[in-house]
């Protein structure tokens, strides 16, 4: 088929972007002055995926309604702007009503795949009211459901797209779509083969867009969010934080991997494989610029940024018999394996594995990377430690290990830390450490001064 719009943009809004009316109108504005944009992915309004996820916890009935109270007035704050609010209307309350239903039986059955049926109604409300404020402004917008293209497995909570299924799924249902319309749709939300729904992870919007971006081969992902760019550190934590105006794949993913909320960790990936750039600018303020992602970057800098990732575990394996290190690292990975544990990163002694373990980003908010099946296998083999209440904070350079003096840049202003594990050296481009969380910012704050200002 003859593309009618061989260079077309895949332009997603964040929730602040589309938290209320005004958000909505300004990023419809957005998608309106570019005749490329025909294909949005949009997230759930501010605050309303963590109403579901509470809400798929199981709430007793008080507490129910008033989530869903809060989610009703978030809704109808931006279905009373519309001109024409009744058929819309309707279709917000069977939503409602389909919450309601599915916060009870959260309540008697909780699981993780109805979270994630639960949670995946955040995406279906704004979609509806985003098509319906860029139908009142004369475009020609189409509702689409995402979970028809994004096929994943069914690890609810944090499921895997299938890569091939997704290309065949879009370019049977939404090559043909973006020809007649401007397509708007839910990020984060797929279904697995049973059909039932799932999700890719909490930010996991930005994510959607990519993998969308390439099935179909867009010419540029456009991330639009609160914040003007990707900048060298969280400008949450450090006011005096720089916007990046050009990052590499490569940077940008570890910044991503390593906590940089501003992006789902595996956005890059799919961008990465088809070499699509990705812009991330403000909706708030286009005119601000922002940050392109794209595959190389001219001079690149020793150092680049700085991420953080909460909520890290350390776990510390020792061997109690004379063994040959071989046989007890053959044994623990094979363990670790076995019961699938996310880990990217490790360091060791003849005697003892330390990992840092990750449990951010999985949609239930729940740990599962300890479960009780893991300890039991573990401990049979090796006494276990476990450490929790961590922060990994990540400096994000290029050929790290050619700089010298950059254990000196790093730790300098750390010595009153109890620094618990240091990672240098698999990768040239990035050193981790982990410390308590509760001192995690200052450090951040000391060593972006050090490094960048
Ligand atoms: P959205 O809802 O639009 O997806 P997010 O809250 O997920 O927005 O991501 C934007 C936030 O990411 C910013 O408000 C900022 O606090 C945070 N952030 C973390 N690290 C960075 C960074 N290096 N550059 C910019 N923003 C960052
Ligand atoms: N609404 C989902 C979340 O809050 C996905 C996203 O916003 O990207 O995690
Ligand atoms: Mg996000």
């Amino acid at each position: 088929m003859t593309r009618i719009y061989p260079q077309f943009v895949v332009a997603k809004f964040g929730g602040t972007s589309v938290a209320d009316f005004d958000s909505m109108n300004r990023s419809a504005g957005i998608v309106l002055a570019d005749d490329q944009v025909r294909l949005v992915v949009l997230s759930a309004s501010a605050g309303v995926t963590n109403l579901l996820v509470e809400l798929s916890e199981g709430l007793e009935s008080r507490d129910r309604m008033d989530k869903i109270d809060t989610l009703r007035t978030i809704q109808y704050n931006i279905i009373s702007r519309l001109k024409a609010p009744l058929v819309i209307g309707k279709e917000i309350d069977q939503l409602l009503e389909n919450i309601a239903r599915l916060a009870e039986m959260a309540l008697a059955t909780p699981s993780t795949a109805l979270s994630d049926e639960l949670v995946s109604h955040g995406e279906l409300m704004s979609s509806l009211l985003f098509a319906e404020v860029l139908r009142e402004r004369k475009a020609q917008a189409e509702w689409f459901d995402a979970r028809k293209v994004i096929r994943t497995n069914n690890f609810y909570g944090c499921a895997e797209p299938n890569i091939s299924l997704v290309k065949d799924q879009a370019e049977a249902h939404l090559q043909p779509r973006i020809e007649q319309a401007i397509v708007i749709t839910q990020g984060f939300i797929g279904s697995d083969d049973a059909g039932h729904t799932t999700t890719l992870g909490r930010g996991g919007s930005d994510y959607t867009a990519s993998l969308l971006g390439e099935a179909l081969q867009a010419a540029r992902v456009d991330i639009w969010t609160d914040v003007a760019g990707i900048y060298t550190t969280d400008p949450r934590i450090v006011a005096q934080a720089r916007r990046i105006d050009h990052l590499s794949f490569s940077e940008a993913s570890d910044m991503a991997a390593f906590g940089a909320k501003v992006l789902h960790p595996a956005t890059l990936l799919p961008a990465m494989r088809k070499n699509i750039p990705v812009f991330v600018g403000s909706s708030k303020n286009t005119a601000a610029g922002g940050t392109l992602v794209r595959r190389e970057t001219e001079d690149p800098p020793l150092y680049r940024a700085i991420a953080v990732r909460r909520k890290q575990t350390l776990l510390r394996l020792h061997s109690q018999h004379a063994q040959p290190a071989y046989t007890f690292f053959a044994e623990m990975f094979a363990i670790l394996a076995e019961h699938q544990v996310d880990m990217d990163l490790v360091t060791s002694s003849e005697s003892c594995i330390a990992l840092a373990l990750n449990s951010t980003g999985s949609t239930s908010g729940e740990d599962h990377t300890l479960t009780t099946a893991l300890l039991t296998a573990l401990s049979s083999h090796c006494r276990v430690e476990i450490e929790t209440g961590l922060a990994l904070i990540t400096l994000i350079g290029n050929q790290l290990h050619r700089g010298a003096g950059v254990c000196r840049d790093t730790f300098m202003d750390l010595d009153e830390h109890a620094v618990r594990m240091i990672f240098h050296g698999a990768s040239n481009d990035n050193l981790c450490f982990l410390l308590p969380s509760d001192v995690a910012d200052g450090a951040v704050i000391a060593l972006h001064r050090r490094l960048f200002e």
